[in-house]
């Protein structure tokens, strides 16, 4: 078996190396990854100059760019086999309900299925003191991929809890929660007096019962999400419908 693994911690961040070396003896693995920190980076591309990657000692690909670049540039251009998978993480921290919509990890997976690759994006949910969890858990879950048929445009939203592998009570499928608004951004000076803004954590779990990602790994189990791109209301349709009569 052939893979991308790619990520928004940067090319140099543990959770990559862990699931390297951890798939290694697999599969044969391919590392396209930015030259730095991209969390938060989401979907976006890179379109106001041309990218550089860089061949490191080690063999990985740093690219100055964002996820979703590494892995468009690594599946058109970088690879010479095209791989069977693209895998995006370990992620240094969830990526629960909203987090979806700016982690660069689950862009980078959005990125590979987009261009014909079964993805998938793994987190730990936690400080960063059990990568080799879930990569253990990816492993677990690549034995059993070819009996798996994941349909087009969908991909694997997996977050591990940061505990010892003894610890994982399971895995549970899920749908995404919801979390509140994020505080407001942080005020503070720089050294000559001027106002500057940190934006500030995630928000708090809002919806967050059982069935959401947030409940299973709070509860200490693997949660997946299978994720699509289409974010349509189908349900406020016949209301637009009968106000757009009335326009
Ligand atoms: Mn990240």
């Amino acid at each position: 078996m052939n893979i991308l693994l790619s990520n928004d911690d940067g090319v140099h961040a543990p959770g990559l190396s862990a699931l390297a070396q951890a798939l290694s003896d697999v599969a044969t693995i391919t590392v396209v990854a930015p030259d730095r920190d991209r969390s938060g980076a989401s979907k976006s591309l890179t379109l106001d100059r041309p990218l550089h990657p860089q061949r490191l000692l080690n063999g990985f690909f740093s690219v100055d760019g964002t996820p979703t670049d590494c892995v468009h540039l690594a599946l058109n251009e970088l690879m010479s086999v095209s791989p069977d998978m693209v895998i995006a993480g370990i992620n240094a921290g969830a990526n629960l309900g909203d987090d979806v919509l700016y982690s660069g990890t689950v862009a980078a997976a959005i990125e590979g299925r987009h261009l014909g690759k079964p993805s998938i994006a793994i987190s730990l949910a936690g400080r960063g003191d059990h990568y080799n969890t879930a990569a253990l858990i990816v492993k677990q879950v690549l034995a059993g991929a070819h009996r798996l048929n994941v349909p087009p445009k969908t991909i694997l939203n997996i977050n591990v809890p940061d505990v010892p592998l003894n610890e994982i009570k399971g895995i549970q499928l899920t749908r995404l929660g919801h979390r509140a608004p994020s505080d407001r951004p942080i005020k503070m000076q720089d050294p000559r007096g001027r106002d500057r803004y940190w934006i500030a954590g995630v928000g708090q779990m809002q919806d967050a019962g059982e069935g959401t990602d947030f409940f299973a790994v709070k509860a200490g189990f693997v949660s997946i999400t299978p994720l699509q791109v289409d974010m349509t209301n189908y349900d406020v349709f016949d209301e637009i419908r009968s106000w757009l009569e009335s326009v």
